[in-house]
Formats: C-alpha cells, structure tokens, sequence
C-alpha cells in the first residue's frame, strides 16, 4: 500500500503529493486525512496523506515513519475543500490544510545532535551532554552557543548525528481519578490502618460518604487536606484505584446556563424564516441574505433554523465576528442548545480550541459558534452555516489562504446541499447585488421587535461648535445627555472611531480633506517626507501649511486616542465612572469578559471604547450612545470608506433604545454632510446602497468589478520595482479589453520589516485565465534566481487595498 502525502513544506516545488510505502503494520488503518511523519531529505517532517493507492510509478520510495493519529483529521469534504481553496487563494495545499485545523495540530520541529562515536567525542563536549545520548540545538543555543561550530564540525566527521525530530503540540489533558476498589472491604481496611494514618482515613471516609464512582483525585485531596503521596500510599496497598484519564479543558468552567424556550415569531420574522426552513426541509443549498435593522429579531431567526437543523439530526455552524463574539453572544446559544454547542475564538488558548474541535470531529457536539475559521468545523452532516455581520470584513482572512468565510460556507453549502444564511444590518454591497440579482434568496426584517422604534440620531458638526467657542471634544447636546443620564442612573456609551487615526490631514474650520484628484480617495500623510500621497495610482503633492479651501491654519492630522477621552471625561464629569475599553484594557485574557459584566451589574455609568464595543452588546439600561469622529473613516485611502463607516454607525446606533427604555443617539463629525453619516442616521440603507452603487459603478470598483491584486516586496527598492515592473507588463499583454491594470505603485504600507511593497492591481469582470498568469509570474520569480528573496502574493478577490 502506498500513500499520497502532502508534506510541511510551504514552497512552490513542493507544492505536490510525495508517494510513501505504508509499513505493513500500519496498512489496515492508513486513510486519507491522517496526520503523518515521513522523512524528507535528511529531515523528518509532519504531512497529510491525502490518498491510498496500491501503484506508484516512484522508484525507491520511503516507508512513512509514524502515523499521528488513530482517525483521520481531514474529512474527505475537507480534502477536496483544501485542494480547491489552495487552488482558488494560490496557495500551497500544505498551508490551506493547516489552516483548515486547530493550531495544536501543526507540528513543530525540533533539530538535535546524536552521538554516533562516542570514543572519538572530544572531552569538551561531555559537561554539555551530562551523560545523555543527545542534545537538542535549541538547548545547545540557549547554554553554550559559542560550542555550535565545533559540534557542526563533529557533525561532518560523523562522531555525531543530526536528527530532526517532529514535536505534536496537541496534547490532551489528563486528569486524575479515584476510587474505591471494594467498598465492602474497606469498614474493616480502615480499622486496620496505622494509627497514625489519618490523613488516609480521611480520604476514605470521604469517598465512602459518596455515592460509589469515580472522583477528581484533586478535588478529594482539597477537601480532606491529605497530599498526592498519602492518596498513592493507598493505592499502593491496593485500596484505592487512581486512574489517569482524558478531561477537556473547559473554556466556561461550571458555569450552568438557563435554558431559554423558542419565541413566538412575529409576523416579520415568520415571513423572513420561511425560505429557510423550505431549503432546509427539502435539502436544498440556497443562500439566504438576511436583511434586518438591528433588533429585528435575527438571532431568533437563526436559533429557530437551527433547531430544525437539529431535528433532522444535522449540524450547524454560526460564524460571528471575533469581536461579537462576547460572552453574551456565546450564552445565547448556549442557553438554547446547552452542551450540543462548541465554541471556538481566538481567546480560547491553544489546548482550549484544541478540545473544542475534537468534540466536532467526535459528534459530542452539534452546534459551533465561531470566529472566521470555524468555517472549517469537521461536520459529515452539515445542515446549515449561518454567518452573522456578514459584511464584516474579518472573514476575509489577509494571510495564507486569502480565504472568505462566505465563500467557503457556500462551497460546503453545496456539498451537503444546505442553506447558508448571511445576516446583517448592512449588507456588503456584494451581498445585496447578488440578492437583488436573484443569485441569492432576499429575507428582510424593516422594523424592530415589537415594534419598538428605531433610536433618533442626532448629528452635530463639531465645526460649529468650534465657531461658536467650544473647543472640547465633546458638543453640548452630548454634555447635556450625559449629564441627564448620570442623574437620573441610565448609562451611556461612548464610542471611539480610531482607525484612520493620524494618517490624513483634516482642516478643522471647513472639514476640508485633500484628495487624489484621479482616484476619489483621500491622500495619506506621509511624515517622513512631508507629503500627501495616494495609494492607488501614486500621485503625490506637498502638504498644505493652510487649507487650500478657505486659507485656514487650522489643518493638521486628525486623531484622538481613548486615553484622551477619558481625561477630559474626568475633568468635566468628575462624578462619572468609565470603564474605557481599548486594546490596551483588555490584553488579558478575560478582561474583556469582566469589564462587560461590571458595565452591565450597573459599576459604571459611560462605556468607553473602539470598534470593539461597536457590536452585539444589549445593555437593557443604555439609553445614550454617543459617537465621537464620526468620519475619521471616510478618509481612509480605501474605497469600502464610505460603506465601512455606515455599516459601523448603523452598528452603534443600534446599541441605543432596544429595550423600554428609548434610545438617543449623538453623532459628532467634521465631514457630517457626508452621505454615509446622514443616511446611517436615518437608518436608510436602501438610499445608501443606491448611492454607493452608483459610485462604485462610476470608479469601476466591486460589486462591478473584481479586484485581483499582485503584492511585491523586497528589502531592495529596485527589486520590487523591476519585479513588478516585469509582471504588469506580463498581464498588460495578456489582459482582456474589459480589464483595467493600474500599477505598479507603492504598497499602501509601503515598507513591512524593512521590505519594500509594491503592487500591480486589475480590475476585472471575467478574466478566466487570471489565476493562471498569477501562478506563472510567482513560478518565474521563484525560479529566477537573479531575484533571490522575492515574496509575491496574489489575491484574486482583494477586499481591500489597505
Ligand atoms: P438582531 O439579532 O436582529 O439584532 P435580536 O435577535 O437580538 O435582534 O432581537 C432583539 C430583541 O428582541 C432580543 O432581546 C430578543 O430576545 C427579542 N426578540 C426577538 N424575537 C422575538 C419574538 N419573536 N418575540 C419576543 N421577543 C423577541
Ligand atoms: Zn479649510
Ligand atoms: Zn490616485
């Protein structure tokens, strides 16, 4: 028997199946999507074995060295998606594998020296061994670095060995157990213990005051006060078992939920929910937009699908932001569906998401709740894949594979012929092209719950209230609010919009920002050089000392931090408590999670935060929700701007009032005539979405066209620019009449590690041949060793160019 094994090579000439002999063994149990060591030129590396075959054409082939695991970790689904994931993300299988499963589960390496002649090993290297046969370079590295030549040398006298060794990091915890091995005997053991044991009796008795079973041997210790040796002691004498066995690790220790029933739907939601259960009912993959204001019940509609999924003993995947993917989120469907629901995100540590895969690959589990690559869950029985914000641009992973989550979960939507359900407030532009076209199956909630209303946004231009002396951050109306809020014991949240923070130049007396006059983006400052750039095509001016518009001095960058807030919180409300959450709060594991449960047990009155306070939070007692830079994200070099900054108002704004208390909403800006900031504050996404159609249709941007993106970089400037100089005149050649090439120019982060960026970007609406022309530039300057060092990644559906 012979195996087809990809192995933990990421590079283009590897990028291939290696064929291995199956030792005789191991034949009956080989399968495809099994976890292998194989050796590899000198080396021993971790693979997958993607086939079984009794023929090979390989002339003296390898045995596979160890089989990692006793099932296979790729599904056969999970076989082919990882071919056609590589395939469509040009990347290697090797990486797409990886990515398809827990961290845990990725080898590392580990290099060491064997000695082979003892007799011939110098007497300065035995202090270093200590007596041992081996010793691993690492260690070697970390004592004695000075010592490596000399061992290289010994290496290639032969007096030593290197060997490669593969370290599986997945490692199950172990727990240990007791108890009593004959409960009859042991009335009469106790009496004849030592006097003096009376730690041991304690233990005794204390398992004999328990029902007969096995127990946490940690838990017994801590309630008897006796050590590990007093326990062993026993089971020395043969009275009590200790047994070691496998415990998950358990991310929401013995916390018990309340179980929630289903709701009544609405008429709405009754109307909403139908095509769903009609794909589900009859087998059928169908994509459904749901489109709902936030608060129209969508959750409710996504617990409902999924119980029903459930009924016909399928499984179900819910993909959710990271940052939504808060405690309170979790519960919601924990409470519905209890233990059935696995959790993985990225708070979970290594062993914790490890676990909580192995209980999918097991069936223990039938419900995932998760971040982007939960989309990989290893489900044989896949019933439904719903992906809440579906806009959100965190499901488009911007790394090997350069994969969509929505893009996958159709791909699995239709192997196992079910419905996928995209949600959102505010539907990615795509998303709702593509439901307006047919291509998917439009469900929309208008109207909240019970019909409570939309909060009323306020909007106030901070340039007016400069004129009129206000030199704070905050408005008056916003001071007013909270103040009346603090009185009368309601809370506010204040959000921070800090992306695009400093990196364009704003007047503060017009809201004048200066832009490309060939792109319609704003233009990036660059310090360094004292310049206004854009990415896209590369123009570039100098910056302005007074506002080109009305003369002003009063133009700079434009950018406060959290921090800043809330000092000046402190000194105009002094008798306010804030909890400020930004990355700098909430770097430890859990804070997170506390910070929210004090905001919502009442210990504060004014949230504070970033983006990641913009999502999924309901705080029954929050009537004021106060934004501060509304349009800091217009100005981004990016053409999402203005679809990002709506999507992210609608999202704060629906934090307000969706309860009975009603909801206000404060909307501070410089640039507040903007369309995205006036039609979020109506909450008119409909007016939105034909607005920036018509935008995008006019710059020939997506849904329109689809950008395919080439990214150059090298720590010499020249390299980069030859390189991408060579490859668009490559694509310029071969392009159709309908695709646009615009580059090569700077990378927006022009300079990563010291590596210059460069990219040639075509905007295309069919270009089959494109993935194609990509893989044969990368081939050529992988093979061209004129450029060594070169990194060229492809992108065939950019997101953004940021
Ligand atoms: P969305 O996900 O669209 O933002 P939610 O599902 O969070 O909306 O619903 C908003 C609120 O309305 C929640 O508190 C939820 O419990 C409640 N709700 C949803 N559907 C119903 C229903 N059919 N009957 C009563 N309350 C409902
Ligand atoms: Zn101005
Ligand atoms: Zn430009």
């Amino acid at each position: 028997m012979i195996a087809a094994v990809v192995v933990d090579v990421p590079s283009g000439s590897v990028n291939k199946t290696f064929d291995y002999k199956i030792p005789a063994v191991w034949e009956k149990w080989a399968e495809p999507g099994m976890r292998v060591i194989v050796p590899f030129g000198p080396r021993k590396l971790q693979g997958f074995i993607l086939e079984v075959k009794s023929t090979s054409t390989v002339k003296g082939m390898k045995n596979i060295t160890e089989i990692l695991d006793p099932l296979p970790v790729l599904t056969s689904e999970l076989i082919n998606l990882g071919r056609w994931l590589a395939e469509n993300t040009l990347s290697f299988y090797i990486t797409a594998y990886q990515a398809m499963l827990p961290a845990a589960m990725k080898a590392t390496y580990e290099k060491s020296f064997q000695v082979m002649k003892p007799d011939k090993l110098p007497d300065s290297i035995h202090p270093l061994l200590a007596g041992n046969n081996e010793i691993t370079v690492s260690d070697v590295t970390k004592s004695n670095p000075d010592l490596l030549p000399l061992l290289q040398s010994l290496a290639k006298e032969g007096i030593l060995d290197v060997v490669y060794k593969v370290k599986n990091k997945a490692n199950k915890k172990k727990q240990k157990f007791v108890s009593i091995r004959d409960r009859a005997l042991t009335e009469d053991q106790i009496q004849k213990l030592n006097k003096n044991a009376e730690k041991q009796k304690a233990i005794l008795l204390e398992l004999l005051h328990r029902p007969d079973g096995e127990y946490s041997l940690q838990e017994i210790l801590n309630e008897t006060g006796a050590t590990l040796s007093t326990a062993q002691a026993l089971s020395k004498k043969g009275i009590l078992s200790i047994e070691e066995k496998e415990v998950y690790r358990d991310p929401f220790q013995g916390r018990t939920m309340k179980r929630t029933q289903p709701l009544l739907l609405t008429e709405n939601q009754g109307e909403a929910i139908k095509p769903i259960l009609h794909a589900i009912e009859n087998n059928e993959h169908e994509t459904v937009l749901l489109h709902g204001v936030t608060g129209s019940g969508k959750t409710e509609i996504y617990l409902q699908s999924i119980q029903n999924v459930l009924d016909k003993g399928k499984e179900a995947i819910v993909l959710v932001p990271e940052i939504s993917l808060t405690p309170q989120m979790v519960n919601r469907f924990k409470g519905r569906f209890g233990s059935a629901v696995a959790v993985l995100h990225s708070g979970l540590s290594i062993g914790e998401k490890y676990d909580e895969w192995r209980k999918i690959l097991r069936k223990e589990v039938s419900v995932v709740v998760g971040a982007r690559s939960a989309i990989f869950a290893p489900f044989q029985n896949l019933g439904i894949v719903i992906i809440d914000e579906e806009h959100e641009t965190s499901y488009k992973q911007e790394d090997h594979p350069r994969y969509h989550a929505r893009d996958v979960a159709i791909w699995r939507g239709n192997y196992h012929s079910c419905p996928i359900v995209l949600g959102s407030a505010t539907p990615a532009l795509e998303t709702y092209a593509r439901a307006q076209k047919g291509r998917y199956q439009l469900a929309e909630l208008a109207n909240r719950v019970h019909a409570n209303p939309m909060p009323e946004v306020t909007i106030i231009d901070m340039r007016e209230e400069l004129k009129n002396g206000n030199r704070s951050m905050f408005s008056l109306a916003l001071m007013e609010k909270l103040k009346s809020g603090l009185q009368k014991g309601e809370q506010s949240v204040l959000f921070l919009n800090r992306r695009g923070y400093a990196s364009f130049i704003l007047c503060r007396d017009c809201g004048y920002v200066a832009q490309c006059p060939h792109c319609d983006i704003s233009l990036t400052y660059h310090k360094r050089f004292g310049e206004l750039k854009c990415h896209y095509c590369g123009y570039k001016e100098s910056t302005p000392s007074v506002c080109p518009s009305c003369t002003s001095e009063h133009i700079r960058f434009f950018g406060t931090g959290t921090q800043k807030v809330e000092e000046e919180l402190a000194k105009v409300l002094p008798e306010a408590r804030v909890i400020r959450m930004d990355v700098d709060t909430t770097s430890k594991k859990g804070s997170h999670e506390k910070l929210l449960t004090a905001f919502e047990n009442g210990e504060a009155d004014i949230l504070l935060g970033t983006q990641m306070i913009a999502k999924g939070l309901d705080f029954p007692k929050v009537t004021l929700v106060g934004v501060l830079a509304a349009d800091t994200m217009l100005h981004l070099p990016d053409f999402r701007a203005s679809e990002k900054t709506f999507q992210l108002l609608t999202q704060v704004s629906g934090r307000a009032g969706r309860h009975e208390l009603e909801g206000k909403v404060i909307v501070q800006g410089y640039d507040t005539q903007h369309y995205s900031i006036q039609l979020a504050s109506k909450h008119d996404y409909h007016t939105f979405y034909n607005h920036e159609m018509q935008t995008r249709k006019l710059h020939q941007y997506p849904p329109f066209y689809y950008l395919g993106l080439l990214t150059f970089s090298h720590l010499d400037l020249m390299q980069v620019v030859e390189a991408s100089e060579k490859a668009a005149t490559y694509l310029s050649k071969r392009l159709s009449r309908d695709s646009l090439l615009l580059g090569p120019v700077t990378s927006p982060i022009a300079r990563v590690k010291d590596r210059y960026r460069y990219q040639v970007m075509i905007k295309y609406k069919n270009e089959p041949e494109l993935r194609t022309w990509f893989e044969e530039i990368i081939a050529h300057f992988q093979k061209d060793k004129e450029i060594k060092d070169l990194q060229i990644t492809g992108d065939l559906n950019a997101q953004t160019l940021m």
